[in-house]
């Protein structure tokens, strides 16, 4: 089957373990109010088929060393599954490890189970810590990323949990603590990330002659991030 590449980077700083490459899908059911890729929510980009891009990826696998590999990010990419899933197996064939940059907003099909079983890693947002502020700023509710939460804690997926910390939002010690509660019972959950809104997205915005939610807005200031981050460490102590 065919999948919708929006971008690729090789050796990239990305999320997960190790030195990898990053497969950007195309795609997205959410429309965060921070996004800063505004340009990947269609599906569209380049179409490929799995061997192809497994070609691609496997190039660069001498980086990889043992912890690296692939990350599959988007856009949404468990909104193409199926299509990761055929990935995998090639992947698996050679050697490759692959994580999944998901917001989990997902229905967990059959497809979305496998391709999350057979990660090495799963990277989790967790952009609000309830449902009313999701649904504002996201469009969607809570209840499929918590329900892919717990999925991973039940087939004990190892799982780094991110949330973006928007100034004026989300950017108390009272609020981060809300999240740091949902957490703290999952012992899947082996880091807590917190990053900082920035503004380097907005000219996709104009680009795009797409309604900028958060026009105007500042980034958060580094300070801040690193104290909330500190904050978080000591609640949850992973
Ligand atoms: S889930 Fe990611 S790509 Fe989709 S709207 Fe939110 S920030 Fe953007």
């Amino acid at each position: 089957m065919k999948g919708y590449v929006h971008s690729f980077e090789s050796l990239a700083a990305v999320d997960g373990l190790g030195i990898r490459c990053a497969v950007f899908l195309s795609g997205c059911p959410l429309r965060c109010a921070y996004c800063h890729n505004p340009d990947t929510w269609n599906r569209g980009g380049v179409e490929t088929e799995p061997e192809l891009l497994v070609k691609k990826i496997a190039r660069y696998k001498p980086y990889f060393k043992a912890d690296g590999g692939v990350t599959f990010s988007g856009g949404e990419p468990l909104c193409q599954a199926e299509f990761i899933r055929e990935c995998a197996l090639l992947l698996e064939n050679a050697g490759i490890n692959y994580a999944i940059d998901t917001s989990g907003a997902v229905a967990l099909d059959e497809n979305v189970k496998a391709v999350l079983e057979n990660a090495q890693m799963v990277i989790l947002d967790l952009k609000f810590a309830d449902n009313e502020s999701y649904e504002k700023y996201t469009g969607v509710g809570i209840k499929r990323t918590l329900e892919t939460l717990n999925h991973l804690e039940s087939i004990g997926k190892d799982t780094w949990i991110r949330t973006v910390v928007v100034p004026g939002i989300n950017d108390s010690e009272a609020e981060i603590q809300r999240y740091t509660e949902l957490i703290k019972g999952f012992s899947c959950v082996k880091r807590y990330e917190l990053l900082g809104f920035h503004t380097m997205g907005f000219f996709k915005y104009e680009k795009l002659g797409v309604e900028n939610p958060f026009k105007g807005k500042q980034a958060l200031e580094d300070d801040v991030l690193k104290r909330l981050q500190e904050f978080a460490d000591n609640k949850l102590n992973i």
